[in-house]
């Protein structure tokens, strides 16, 4: 199948196999209730969704904890192979993936081939090879003497919770790491967009992983929790709101169950007035407006110092006109619909505030385009002189909003990009190399992109936050070492 323009009715009923994923079968019925997933570029009924249930939770749960005991001890080079395979079925359904990412959450052609196709099978091939090489240490204890060495282990079962807006590559950071290292894990997707995560779990029973190693409990917040305060859990890894990280956190600790936090985001874009703006500044709108501005490192202020300022908003204001908002699998479209009406709605009030309290100046978008009037489509927003204390540049919208603040000099700059309580990633463009490293130095988030707006979040490069946005990290090394746990082992002098 090749991913070109958008499929049938038919076809696309055929793609959204809704359901729960359980023990290596599909389980059709559940007690939860359904969720009525609509097509956002047309507003009508695509799929209906069946709920799980606590009780699908704890059969998920028990799946996963008898998988454990052969899939945790299992050869690592058999454990490497498994993950290539289906590194290798990914790459080889990546068109499929990729139209189903476009059908459940509407994130453009022109990106799903690497947000759910071949972007996470690379994830799953860098974790593959760690799978081999996962060792400890030994040494001599101090004072009583003997022999000491230390094992690093699976926990166990991993309750994996994650959000609608990019689930394909939530799973490459979470999923490929947590099996390399030998967990089996219950997927949680949400029920805004379930179905790629679904797929992924068939793909994985035909790699070869047995029954119940990946299991998916599809659901809301009512299965979200029953999740992660089920007693059969050894770790939390969620991706989602900082509201919700939040209750998390306030069970796991109830259960003293670790966590890995990957929350929310309002990241600074910091422009000094030694780049050339052309260069910069089209692509930092255009980013900011970026799958409807529904992704955690959004650029969603930017920061522009007062000598190109006037210059800057002109050419911002320029930009978002242009930008080709539309039909997800027309090959056009830069900005798709959002997820749902009322996720829309939410972000509408937002914008709605900010004129009517007179905080900014709104120089494009905040609509919705007559041409689609049944879509979930909101115009790319733009607005300039925003008081940075106004939750216009304090809160994480979610949304298609850019707001744009001047600042005086660089201590100015760090003191505004740091004036959240976010810090997941901060954007900074200047071609003056000792500017650069003070500011990445002086920049509260875990990534400081410096004149790039991509290219951070790979497989073997940490991703994660600090404050709001969470703590843990994605990829790397780092993302192996969230699950495992260290054995230390005593033999006394003989
Ligand atoms: P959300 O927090 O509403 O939901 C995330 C997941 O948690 C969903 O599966 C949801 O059903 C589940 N959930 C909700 N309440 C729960 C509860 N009480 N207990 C257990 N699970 C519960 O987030 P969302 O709207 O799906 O996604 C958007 C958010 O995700 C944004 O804040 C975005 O910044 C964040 N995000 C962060 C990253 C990152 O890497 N830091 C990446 C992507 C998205």
């Amino acid at each position: 199948m090749t991913h070109t323009g958008r499929p049938s009715a038919d076809e696309a009923a055929r793609l959204l196999r809704a359901g729960l994923f359980i023990g290596g079968d599909w389980v059709d019925r559940t007690a939860g209730g359904e969720y009525a997933h609509h097509d956002q570029t047309t507003g009508r009924l695509q799929q209906v969704v069946p709920l799980g249930t606590a009780d699908d939770v704890d059969h998920a749960v028990r799946d996963a904890r008898a998988a454990f005991r052969t899939w945790g001890t299992l050869g690592p080079d058999r454990r490497r192979t498994m993950l290539l395979k289906l590194a290798d079925l990914l790459r080889e359904h990546a068109d499929e993936m990729a139209t189903i990412a476009t059908l459940e959450n509407a994130v453009p052609s022109a990106f799903s081939g690497l947000l759910a196709g071949y972007g996470p099978a690379d994830w799953f091939t860098y974790y593959a090879g760690w799978a081999d090489k996962i060792e400890g240490t030994s040494l001599r204890p101090l004072g009583y003497g003997g022999f000491d060495y230390t094992v690093p282990e699976p926990f166990g079962v991993i309750a994996v919770v994650i959000p609608w807006n990019g689930p394909v590559t939530t799973l490459g950071m979470k999923v490929a790491p947590a099996l390399a290292a030998g967990n089996c894990v219950v997927l949680k997707p949400s029920e805004f967009a379930p179905f790629t995560t679904l797929r992924f779990a068939e793909l994985a029973i035909e790699a070869g992983f047995p029954p119940g190693v990946i299991n998916v409990v599809v659901g809301g917040a009512d299965a979200g929790d029953a999740l992660v305060r089920h007693p059969g859990i050894d770790k939390i890894s969620f991706t989602g709101g900082t509201a919700t990280g939040q209750k998390i956190l306030a069970t796991a600790a109830q259960n003293v169950v670790p966590t890995v936090m990957e929350l929310g985001g309002k990241a600074a874009n910091v422009v000094f007035p030694d780049v050339t703006l052309a260069a910069v500044i089209p692509q930092a709108v255009i980013t900011s407006a970026m799958l409807s501005g529904q992704f955690c490192a959004c650029p969603s202020r930017l920061l522009v110092h007062t000598d190109i300022y006037d210059e800057a908003v002109a050419m911002a204001e320029a930009t978002a006109q242009c930008i080709a908002l539309g039909d997800p699998f027309d090959s056009e479209t830069m900005v798709g619909p959002m997820i749902n009406a009322a996720h829309r709605e939410r972000v509408e009030a937002i914008i709605e505030r900010a004129r009517a309290e007179g905080n900014g100046r709104l120089l494009y978008g905040g609509s919705r385009p007559d041409a689609n009037p049944d879509g979930f489509f909101l115009t790319p927003t733009v607005f300039a002189d925003v008081d940075h204390s106004s939750p216009l540049a304090q809160e994480e919208i979610f949304g298609p909003v850019l707001s744009i603040t001047r600042f005086r000099d660089d201590d100015h700059a760090v003191k505004l990009a740091n004036g959240t309580r976010y810090g997941l990633v901060s954007y900074v463009w200047t071609n003056d190399l000792t500017r650069a490293h003070e500011m990445a130095a002086q920049l509260r988030s875990g990534t400081v992109s410096i004149n790039a707006m991509m290219g951070f979040l790979t497989p073997n490069t940490p991703y994660g936050g600090v404050g709001a946005s969470g703590f843990g990290r994605e990829g790397g090394h780092e993302g192996l070492k969230e699950f495992l746990r260290t054995k230390n082992v005593y033999i006394g002098p003989q």
